[in-house]
């Protein structure tokens, strides 16, 4: 009998575990997270929508849209200016060592989440559209993905040098590939050096085809000269800058608002404890009296 018992209970343990990994599974499949809500994001109800579902979570939500859109942008170059950002923000919350791993900022720049969409490869479930609110549009989460993998960096090269600027920004008519540069010497007697820009692709039409630094950085200036911009243009600048400096200000009047409170609390606590000595000093004192008033 007992045997039967545990068999039977046994049974329907391993049942309920599976049928609630079926139920996650299928709720998954549909476009629904179901796993452990990540940093910025907390389940909650919304009209409209069965069972409960991830919504933002304010402050760390609008200051990962920061960091991610930062690093996607190239505006944060590296995994660890995110990390210093999200580490030094007064807001973010931190672990107990008060400092974010390295891991997780990897994590959170991987995670599609973020763009909207759900996926479970340990189940065989590829990524699709969920039915979360993403922080971040499907085209910036990708831009990370790249910027993670190495590409789309900026033409930056560390051999920049005062001598060639246009290197690295001039592309040949030919082949579109950049031009090089270089110095050459000339066969005269006085061996003067000269500088140059070239197309270094075999098989290009302008390969090997050297054009004087003076006239490629002369009209270069010219066309700069040219390159003004419209009046238009500069108002929508203004108007962009303007819109995003408020922003900025509106969030950091909301990061003093917390700030002040967290300082009251603060403040309140520490009178509390002050009390609490005051009063406990004042205890030991009576009773070290009284007890010297008996001995007396
Ligand atoms: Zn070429």
């Amino acid at each position: 009998m007992e045997n039967v018992t545990v068999a039977f209970a046994d049974y329907h343990r391993v049942n309920n575990a599976e049928q609630t990994l079926n139920r996650m599974r299928a709720r998954l499949q549909n476009g629904f997270a179901v796993f452990a809500a990540t940093a910025g994001y907390k389940y909650g109800r919304v009209p409209g929508l069965n069972g409960k579902v991830l919504v933002r979570q304010e402050p760390q939500a609008s200051i990962l849209v920061e960091a991610l859109e930062g690093y996607a942008s190239g505006c944060f170059d590296s995994q660890a200016v995110v990390a210093d950002f999200l580490n030094a923000h007064p807001l973010y919350p931190k672990p107990k060592t008060g400092v974010i791993p390295h891991q997780r900022i990897a994590d959170i720049l991987r995670n599609p989440i973020y763009a909207g969409y759900v996926e479970a490869p340990q189940w065989g479930i590829a990524r699709r559209k969920g039915h979360h609110e993403g922080l971040i549009s499907l085209a910036t989460f990708e831009r990370i993905q790249d910027r993670l993998a190495g590409l789309g960096r900026t033409a930056y090269r560390t051999d920049l040098n005062v001598d060639f600027p246009l290197r690295g920004f001039v592309h040949c008519d030919d082949c579109g590939g950049f031009l090089t540069a270089c110095w050459s010497t000339s066969s005269g007697k006085e061996k003067k050096r000269h500088p140059y820009y070239q197309c270094p692709k075999k098989g290009c039409a302008s390969y090997g085809k050297a054009i004087r630094r003076s006239v490629i950085e002369g009209e270069f200036e010219a066309l700069l000269r040219h390159a003004q911009p419209q009046p238009q243009l500069f108002a929508v600048a203004s108007a962009m800058f303007r819109d995003l400096w408020d922003r900025r200000q509106a969030n950091v009047k909301n990061e003093s608002k917390t700030l002040t409170a967290a300082l009251a609390k603060i403040d309140e606590q520490m009178e509390q404890t002050v009390e609490r000595i005051v009063r406990v000093e004042r205890a030991r004192r009576g009773s070290r009296a009284r007890s010297e008033g008996r001995e007396t």
